[in-house]
C-alpha cells in the first residue's frame, strides 16, 4: 500500500479530509535551492476574481450538463488568448453510480516550446453534482457551485496565462485544467481527468514540441477562500518535499507568512486530490489548498466567500516560483 507506514494513525478515507497527528510528522525535509530574483508581469488580483464569477456565471458545474460543456469551451477559448497551443485530451466516464457515461476534458495550454525543462500547473475545472456536506437532505441533492472548491484555481490559472502571455518564463509551462475531480461520492468516482492524464501524460502530451517530462507540478485547489490559510499538505511534502520548500520559501520572501502557514508542525491534513494520481505515475507534483473552508460541499461555496485579494496571493507566490525558475536545471538544486 502506497502510503502504509501511516495506516495505523490515518482515520477512514474522507475526500480532501484525513486529519491527523501532526505532532506525529517527523519529515526530512530537502532544501532546494529557491533561484534567481526574477519577478514576471504582475499578478493582478481583481483579473483573476472576474476569471472566478464568469466561471460561477455558467452555474454549477458538474460533468455530464450543459453548464459543464459550456464552461469547457469558454477555458479552451479563453486559453486560446493567450497560450502558443491548446488541446484537449478527452475520455469517457462509465459511472456505476449514475449508469451514465460522461465525456471528461482534461484541457491543456502551453507556453513556450522545444524547452529543457516543462513545468505542470494544474486546478479542476468541474464542480461537485451533490452538497453532501450539506445535513439537509434536500440540500444535500443539489449541485454546488463551486466559487472555491472549483473556480478559485482555474481563476489564478487563467491570470497567470494571461502574464505568461506577456512575458515567457524561462521554462516550459503547461497548464491543465483537469475535469471529474469531484464528481463521485467515493474515491473511486473522483480525480477521473486526473488519473486518465496519469495513465496517458506521455502520450498526451506528444504534440507538445521538445517535451520530455515535468520537472515538477504544483496542484491548486481551494484557494480564494476569504481567510486564507495554507497548511503544508502531508502527501506534498512526504512525496516531493523539496518543491513544497521551493514555494513556501517563496511565499516567506513575499511576506506572505501569515497566509503559507511556515511551521512544518503545523501541518494539518494529509488530502485526497489530483496530485495523487500524478505522484503515483512519477510527476512530483504539490498541492496548495486551503481546507479550512466552512463552505466545503456545500451549498454555500459562493462567490461571496471568496476574495480577490487570495487569488492575488496565491498567484503571487506561484507566479514568482515560476518565473524564477532557470531554464536549465541547477544541478545543486536537483
Ligand atoms: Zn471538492
Amino acid at each position: 500500500m502506497l502510503f502504509g507506514d501511516r495506516k495505523a494513525i490515518m482515520l477512514p478515507l474522507h475526500h480532501k479530509r484525513i486529519a491527523i497527528a501532526a505532532a506525529s510528522i517527523c519529515l526530512i525535509l530537502i532544501f532546494s535551492g529557491c533561484s534567481g530574483k526574477a519577478s514576471g508581469p504582475k499578478f493582478d488580483g481583481e483579473n483573476a476574481f472576474k476569471r472566478l464569477k464568469q466561471q460561477c456565471d455558467f452555474g454549477p458545474r458538474p460533468l455530464g450538463t450543459n453548464a459543464h460543456e459550456k464552461t469547457g469551451d469558454f477555458l479552451a477559448a479563453t486559453l486560446k488568448q493567450y497560450a502558443d497551443q491548446v488541446f484537449e485530451h478527452r475520455t469517457r466516464h462509465n459511472s456505476k453510480s449514475t449508469n451514465r457515461a460522461y465525456t471528461v476534458r482534461n484541457i491543456f495550454g502551453v507556453f513556450g516550446k522545444d524547452g529543457k525543462r516543462w513545468v505542470l500547473l494544474l486546478a479542476h475545472w468541474d464542480t461537485r453534482p451533490m452538497a453532501d456536506e450539506e445535513i439537509d437532505h434536500a440540500k444535500a441533492a443539489k449541485p454546488i457551485l463551486g466559487a472555491n472548491d472549483g473556480a478559485s484555481g482555474v481563476a489564478v490559472l487563467l491570470e497567470m496565462a494571461r502574464l505568461f502571455s506577456e512575458k515567457r518564463p524561462n521554462v516550459g509551462v503547461i497548464i491543465a485544467f483537469v475535469d471529474g475531480e469531484d464528481f463521485g461520492a467515493t474515491p473511486d468516482e473522483m480525480f477521473i481527468g486526473s488519473k486518465a492524464f496519469a495513465q496517458y501524460w506521455k502520450d498526451v502530451m506528444k504534440p507538445v514540441s521538445g517535451f520530455k517530462k515535468f520537472d515538477y507540478g504544483i496542484l491548486l485547489d481551494m484557494v480564494g477562500d476569504k481567510d486564507l490559510e495554507i497548511h503544508r499538505e502531508m502527501f506534498s511534502a512526504q512525496k516531493a518535499p523539496e518543491i513544497v520548500d521551493k514555494v513556501w520559501k517563496v511565499a516567506d520572501e513575499l511576506g506572505y507568512k501569515q497566509y503559507f502557514k511556515q511551521g512544518k508542525a503545523d501541518m494539518k491534513y494529509m488530502i485526497q486530490d489530483d496530485h495523487l494520481p500524478l505522484l503515483a505515475a512519477g510527476i512530483k507534483c504539490i498541492d496548495i489548498i486551503d481546507f479550512d473552508y466552512a463552505y466545503w460541499h456545500t451549498l454555500d461555496d459562493t462567490v461571496d466567500k471568496c476574495s480577490p485579494e487570495s487569488l492575488r496571493i496565491v498567484g503571487d507566490v506561484v507566479t514568482r516560483v515560476v518565473y524564477s525558475e532557470p531554464a536549465f536545471a541547477d544541478s545543486a538544486a536537483e
